[in-house]
């Protein structure tokens, strides 16, 4: 990917195979996203305004950022990915000027879809973030309004969606979920079973396994695991296959045994919404 100063963008190759469980919300992006993306010109025939925006919102690790890129990849669309909160971190005004430089860009190399991790960062709730008591516009509500003004700008069919992601869905600004903004709303849950089964065999994809290995039972015994504690499970599994013998060329149950004891997983019930 091409960085230009907290922007990157890409021909993302994250496919929606690499992406395990969450079969709902695949095919719910699939159409909210996709379709208008890629058949803009369908949906100006048809005369179906869509949507200009999708929030996504989840614990941490949960594949948000994948689903951005699997849709991107979907829609051969170019991505454009941007922090919330480096954006916030700049200097007053340059924030606004890389938002606004952004939105030019996607329109000039669309079909594209432009994507802001850490949501939460860029509209915060105005006035939460201080500061504010001489009446001065803070960072948040000068990139919030700045946001508010683009996304208003983009009108029907022009084949860019905005998608955003967040672990904090309520600290996200009631301006940005009006209508024409962020339209849909899509919580990203942690896998259950099933889709840690899936995530399992993704990331084991490339590895060598013995008969022993059950990943029906890791993925039984991995509650509060995430797609990415999954991932370095894995990892870890063949790393301990490695420390044993450099020479390995099989990952066995023993490894993943041995992984899964040195492994805490990253959520806790109350995580959970
Ligand atoms: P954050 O909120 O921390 O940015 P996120 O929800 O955007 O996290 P990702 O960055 O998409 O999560 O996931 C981190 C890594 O975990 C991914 O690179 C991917 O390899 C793995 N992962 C997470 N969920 C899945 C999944 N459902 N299937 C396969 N891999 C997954």
């Amino acid at each position: 990917p091409s960085i230009t100063r907290g922007v990157t963008k890409e021909f993302s190759k994250v496919s929606w195979d690499d992406i395990g469980g969450l079969k709902d919300l695949k095919k719910k992006l699939q159409q909210a996203v996709e379709w208008p993306v890629k058949h803009s010109h369908a949906f100006a025939r048809l005369g179906i305004s869509p949507l200009r925006g999708v929030l996504l919102h989840g614990p941490p690790g949960c594949s948000k950022t994948s689903l951005a890129k699997a849709v991107a990849h979907a829609a051969q669309a170019s991505l454009f990915s941007l922090s919330g909160a480096e954006l916030y971190s700049k200097y007053v005004g340059e924030g606004e000027a890389l938002l606004r430089r952004t939105f030019q860009k996607a329109r000039l190399t669309a079909p594209s879809i432009l994507f802001f991790d850490e949501a939460d960062a860029i509209a915060p709730k105005r006035g939460s973030h201080g500061g504010n008591s001489n009446g001065n516009v803070t960072i948040g509500e000068r990139l919030l309004s700045t946001l508010l003004t683009e996304m208003d700008g983009l009108e029907l069919a022009t084949g860019i969606i905005v998608l955003a992601a967040t672990n904090r869905p309520h600290a996200i600004d009631a301006a940005l979920l009006r209508p024409g903004r962020f339209d849909l709303v899509l919580y990203v849950p942690p896998p259950d079973i099933e889709g840690r089964y899936e995530i399992l065999l993704i990331h084991t994809r490339t590895m060598k396994l013995g008969a022993d290995v059950d990943l029906k039972q890791i993925a039984d015994k991995t509650d509060l695991f995430t797609g990415a504690d999954l991932q370095g499970l894995c990892r870890e599994a063949g790393m301990v296959a490695l420390r044993e013998d450099i020479s390995a060329d099989t990952v066995y149950d023993r490894h993943f045994r041995a992984s899964m004891l040195s492994l805490k997983p990253s959520l806790t019930r109350s995580m959970i919404e």
